[in-house]
C-alpha cells in the first residue's frame, strides 16, 4: 500500500509499504477514504518528539471502511467508521472511568519503559506518534490496522459525508472536552488563546454550552475571521495589549474561565538535565509556554484554566503564585474521545455542528508532503488539510 512515511525533520515522503494484517482477535483494518494533517503531526514534522523512527507511517485522524475483521470484533465489512487517534482497551482501571486516553492496555511492554520513566507512569497508545505511545502505524494510508475495534471507531450513519464526520476523530472532540473542562455556566465569560483548528472548535464548543461571551485571541487574520464568523470576539495580540483588552471586555474582572490552544512544540520531552543544557547553550525556553502564562494572569480570582494544547516536558517561569493565590482551578489532558463521540455524532447529524468551514485545502495523499509543508509555512490561510487516498 501507499503510506505517508517520516524520514527525519521536515522530510515525509509517501511511498509503498506492507500492508497491515490483524494480529489481535479484536483488530479490525480500515480502508481509509479521508484523512488530515494535524497541527499536532507538525511537532513530528518538525523533529522535536523522540521516539519517532524513520519509515513510522504518521497520521491520527482518518476514517474509512471496514475490509478485515479479528473474530471478536464486532465491525461488519463494509461499515463506514471514523477512528479515535486514542487507543483504548475498554475494560482497564481507567477506561471503566471514561479515561480513555489514560487507558492502561493500549501501549504495549515494549515501548512502555521511556514514558514510564519520564512521566511516572506509561502513556497509552496513539496511532501514527511516536513509540513512547506506542508506535502505532498512522492513518496517513490506504489501510491501517484498528486495535480494540470494539471500543474505539464511530459507525457512521449514510448521509453524512466523510467531511462531515472525519474530525470526530480528533480536533472536534478535543476542543468540546476543552470547553467541557471549563464548567461553563449562564454569563460566562470564556477566553480562547489560539485559533487553530481545537481552538476554533473551542469557540464553538464553549458558545453552544452557554458561555455568554467568547473571546478569541490569535495574530492570524484569517484564523481570527473564522473565530469572528462562529461568534467570537477576537484580540489581535499584535494590535493590543491582550492583558488590558480583556480586563476592558470583563468590567475587570477577567473572563471566568481561560482555554490555552496553543501549547508549546515538546522540545521539554528530554529528560530534565538535557533540557537545561539545551536551554544554557540555545536559550530554548525564554518565551515557550508565553501563552499559558498570559491565561493564568488574565483568568478572573475563583476560575478555571484549561489546557488542550500539548506540553511534553518542564515548564519553567510558571506563575504557580498567580494560580495559587487567586484560587484558580486546572484541568488538561489528552482527549477521552470515546466519551464525547455519540453524542458529537448526534449533534453533527442534527446540524447542530458543522465543522467543515475548517477545511481549506483538499489533496490526493501522493500530495500529502506538500500538505505538511504549506501547513507548517502558511498557517494563516492553510487551516486545514485533508488528504484522499
Ligand atoms: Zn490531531
Ligand atoms: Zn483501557
Amino acid at each position: 500500500m501507499r503510506a505517508l512515511t517520516f524520514h527525519g525533520k521536515h522530510d515525509v515522503r509517501v511511498e509503498t509499504v506492507p500492508d497491515p494484517e490483524i494480529v489481535n482477535p479484536r483488530d479490525a483494518i480500515i480502508e481509509v477514504t479521508a484523512t488530515a494533517i494535524c497541527g499536532s503531526d507538525l511537532h513530528l514534522y518538525d523533529g522535536v518528539i523522540p521516539g519517532v523512527h524513520r519509515g513510522d507511517i504518521l497520521g491520527h485522524e482518518f476514517m474509512g471502511r471496514v475490509v478485515e475483521t479479528g473474530r471478536d470484533s464486532p465491525l461488519k465489512k463494509g461499515q463506514r467508521v471514523v477512528v479515535p487517534f486514542t487507543i483504548a482497551c475498554g475494560k482497564c482501571f481507567h477506561c471503566a472511568r471514561q479515561q480513555y486516553s489514560a487507558c492502561d492496555n493500549s501501549n504495549p511492554a515494549e515501548t512502555q519503559d521511556s514514558s514510564e520513566l519520564l512521566y511516572g507512569h506509561a502513556l497509552s497508545g496513539l496511532f501514527g506518534y511516536s513509540h513512547l505511545t506506542g508506535g502505532y502505524p498512522g492513518g496517513q494510508a490506504q489501510y491501517v490496522r484498528v486495535p480494540f475495534s470494539d471500543v474505539g471507531p464511530i459507525v457512521i450513519p449514510d448521509g453524512l459525508s466523510d467531511e462531515e464526520v472525519l474530525f470526530l476523530s480528533d480536533i472536534l472532540p478535543t476542543g468540546w472536552m476543552a470547553a467541557d473542562n471549563c464548567d461553563i455556566e449562564e454569563g460566562d465569560t470564556v477566553a480562547v488563546w489560539g485559533c487553530g483548528p481545537v481552538g476554533l472548535f473551542a469557540v464553538q464548543s464553549a458558545l453552544l454550552m452557554g458561555a455568554h461571551q467568547v473571546i478569541a485571541i490569535d495574530h492570524y487574520p484569517h484564523r481570527l475571521e473564522l473565530a469572528r464568523a462562529l461568534g467570537a470576539k477576537v484580540i489581535d495580540y499584535r494590535h493590543s495589549h491582550v492583558l488590558e483588552a480583556l480586563r476592558e471586555m470583563t468590567g475587570g474582572l477577567g473572563p471566568d474561565a481561560v482555554i490555552d490552544a496553543v501549547g508549546m512544540e515538546s522540545h521539554g520531552l528530554a529528560p530534565d538535565a538535557v533540557l537545561d543544557a539545551a536551554k544554557q547553550t540555545f536559550g530554548f525556553g525564554a518565551d515557550r509556554g508565553h501563552a499559558l502564562r498570559e491565561a493564568i494572569l488574565a483568568c478572573r480570582k475563583g476560575g478555571r484554566v484549561s489546557v488542550p494544547g500539548v506540553y511534553g516536558g518542564f515548564l519553567d517561569k510558571f506563575p504557580l503564585g498567580a494560580f495559587m493565590e487567586k484560587g484558580l482551578q486546572w484541568r488538561t489532558g489528552q482527549t477521552h474521545v470515546q466519551k464525547y463521540s455519540q453524542d458529537l455524532l448526534r449533534r453533527i447529524g442534527e446540524g447542530e455542528i458543522d465543522t467543515t468551514f475548517l477545511i481549506s485545502h483538499r489533496l490526493p495523499l501522493e500530495e500529502a508532503a506538500t500538505g505538511y509543508a504549506n501547513f507548517h509555512e502558511n498557517k494563516n490561510e492553510w487551516t486545514k488539510v485533508v488528504l484522499t487516498p
